[in-house]
């Protein structure tokens, strides 16, 4: 009976492994993901994923897909798309007074080890990611925790010991596996409330590494930083850590490819201090955006509206690009590169109804990135701005949980997915015409292709667009195309254009007495004549043309600009002027056909700001040499006379 019973046990133990370990089968092709093969990733390659909000979402009712449109376990989801390491964030209390959560996931010590165990059930180790704050920290915030805000330096140093032994020590006790443990969070020049290097690596990241040691000898210790773009900033975080000889074994980065430079400069930099202090190096956290749209009623990071650096579209392969890009920095262009780790890979929307919904369940769950009850703790950011996920376009799941076929790339990269080379995207043209002229539509334009790679493709615009745009009136239209079955879009600007050159000096350097483009002939004697750079006292631009002159002194001169391959037409010639204190003196605009003015329009200064504009309507042949320009002659009242000429403009009319 014993015998029996023992046998059954092996068996079902059996049963349980090979049952779990057969559940996880790697995805190992894709219809539409093209992924090309990435050398030398190493086997133990980190592939990351943040994943700290995910016990919130899900208790905000959100639940993933997998490929076949089943319901299942995020972490399930990640393991067969070849994640090996889930990061976490942890927070010392992110709880005010009454126990309501600060958001971003409440992402405390408990959140942390469920989710641990979670990413160890599908055989994933974990990252742990100790920000030593009750919040958010990054470049722009390292808040010290509530307990430890009026510590002195060594007391603050022996609380974060303490803390990280005995936080560390429940991942033990519960057998969690660990890979990694990060002192701070983007530690750049501060952390837990200390911005003096000494307090920061001595006192602080010492003590953290010390208690690391101790419970994880095999772990990795990561310290962390952002902006790479910053190589000396950098290069300086490295010299300080030798300095005070912190224990460490990985210098990571962060790299979201619209802020951070470009991967040259990344693989540049790591490498360089890979080699100069004998450290592994990665990339701690990166993303991108799959779609420019937001799913959740909060506002992204990044939108078509983003003022960012764009090498990929957004779209799933360029989602795709961007980070098997990454990767392949890391792994084959980066001296002791040993992984990638993606940020907040599933922080998708919690509902689809409205803004209302979504926020009762942030403000419960803690799912959005910061709760209204932050605002005892982070009064300047979260307090004003909380809300939901600013990263729901850059998740491997859309807005109902589905996962996306980008997800594929960490196990498709080894070996690569070849497609054929297909168009992915469509850049937007902008076209810009003259008013008059003709408008001529190009009839190839750029295509990004599944690759990455730019392909020139045939367009077909939209004939009943086109038709609409009306070529001798100023405006804007959008004309839609169809390339190879994907939209495409022309801006077509029908613009009056200004053919002066220089037409308001902004070419020129403050001070300088001829500008470009324009002659200058002085018949008096003023003190000061020049271009000067000074917004306020501009029309247009951040510059105009200077003049002063005492009593003593005429001023009397003209600015004058020769106008070459001008058609024949109707032209309109205005330039303005601004200033005071005439006595006496005649100042006007006027144009020039053979040196011979045939037009002249006269201008007054009165008082500060006051601009008077001349405007001058003429028919040219197309022949006659021409120009245009303005006479200033004056004798000055009180401290002398004085003004500004900005903004000259030539427009054509019609014919
Ligand atoms: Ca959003």
């Amino acid at each position: 009976m014993k015998h029996k019973t023992l046998i059954l046990l092996i068996i079902a133990l059996f049963l349980v492994t090979s049952c779990q370990k057969s559940d996880i089968v790697l995805s190992d092709s894709s219809d539409s993901l093209y992924v090309r093969k990435i050398d030398n990733l190493s086997d133990d390659f980190i592939f990351g994923m943040d994943v700290s909000s995910v016990i919130s979402l899900e208790e905000s009712g959100v639940v993933f897909y997998d490929f076949d449109g089943n319901e299942t376990d995020l972490f399930k989801i990640l393991a067969e798309n070849g994640i090996n390491n889930i990061r976490i964030r942890i927070w010392n209390d992110p709880y005010d007074a009454d126990g309501n959560g600060y958001g971003g996931g409440n992402c405390d010590i408990d959140k942390a080890l469920a989710i641990a165990k979670r990413a160890n059930q599908y055989g994933m180790k974990a990252i742990l990611d100790f920000h030593y704050s009750d919040f958010w920290a990054d470049p722009g915030k390292q808040m010290a925790p509530k307990a430890w805000k009026s510590l002195p330096i060594e007391e603050k140093a022996s609380a974060l010991y303490e803390y990280t032994l005995e936080s560390l020590k429940r991942f033990k006790q519960e057998k969690i596996a660990v890979s990694m443990v990060q002192i701070g969070n983007e530690t750049n020049g501060a952390l837990a409330g200390e911005t003096v290097w000494m307090n920061i690596i001595y006192h602080l990241m010492n003590n953290a590494a010390k208690a690391i040691r101790e419970v994880y000898p095999k772990a990795l210790i990561a310290v962390h930083f952002a902006n790479p773009e910053n190589r000396d900033a950098y290069l300086d975080y490295a010299s300080k850590l030798a300095y005070y000889d912190l224990d460490y074994d990985v210098f990571a980065t962060s790299y979201y490819p619209y802020w951070h430079g470009t991967l040259e400069n990344l693989s540049d930099v790591l490498s360089h201090i890979a080699e100069k202090y004998g450290k592994k190096v990665m990339v701690m956290e990166t993303s991108y955006a799959y779609t420019p749209e937001d799913t959740d009623f909060h506002g992204n990071t990044i939108s078509d509206e983003s003022l960012v650096t764009k090498n990929y579209p957004y779209t799933i392969q360029g989602q795709c690009n961007a980070v098997l890009d990454v990767i392949d920095t890391i792994a084959n262009h980066t001296k002791n590169g040993i992984g990638v780790c993606y940020w907040e890979g599933a922080w998708i929307s919690v509902g689809t109804g409205s803004w209302e919904e979504n926020s009762r369940l942030w403000q419960t769950y803690g799912s959005g990135w910061a709760s209204s009850y932050a605002k005892e703790y982070d009064p300047k950011d979260a307090g004003k701005y909380y809300g939901g996920s600013a990263v729901d376009n850059q998740a491997f799941f859309d807005k109902s949980g589905n996962v996306l076929e980008s997800l594929k790339l960490f196990a498709l990269c080894r070996n690569g997915n070849i497609l054929p080379v297909k168009p992915d995207a469509i850049e937007d043209v902008h076209v810009s015409v003259n008013l008059g002229d003709e408008l001529i539509m190009p009839d190839r334009i750029n295509a990004i292709m599944n690759d990455n790679s730019h392909q020139l493709v045939d367009v077909e615009w939209d004939k009943d667009d086109l038709l609409k745009i009306n070529t001798d009136q100023v405006g804007d239209y959008l004309v839609k195309g169809n390339c190879e079955n994907m939209d495409a879009v022309c801006h077509v600007s029908i613009i009056n254009f200004n053919y002066l050159s220089n037409p308001s000096f902004e070419e020129d350097d403050n001070g300088r007495k001829t500008p470009n483009y324009w002659v200058f002939s002085e018949y008096g004697y003023a003190n000061e004549t020049y271009v000067e750079e000074k917004m306020t006292d501009s029309l247009d631009g951040t510059k105009h043309y200077h003049f002063w002159s005492d009593n003593a002194h005429q001023i009397r001169f003209e600015l004058e600009q020769n106008v070459k391959e001008l058609k024949a037409g109707q032209y309109r010639y205005s330039i303005s002027i601004m200033g005071g204190d005439v006595a006496d003196g005649s100042i006007y605009a006027y144009v020039k056909m053979n040196d011979e003015i045939i037009a002249k329009d006269d201008l007054q200064i009165t008082s500060y700001n006051n601009w008077d504009t001349a405007d001058i309507s003429f028919t040219y042949n197309g022949t006659d040499s021409i120009s245009v320009g303005i006479h200033v002659e004056c004798i000055g009242a009180n401290n002398g006379a004085w003004g500004k000429i900005d903004q000259a403009i030539l427009n054509y009319m019609g014919e």
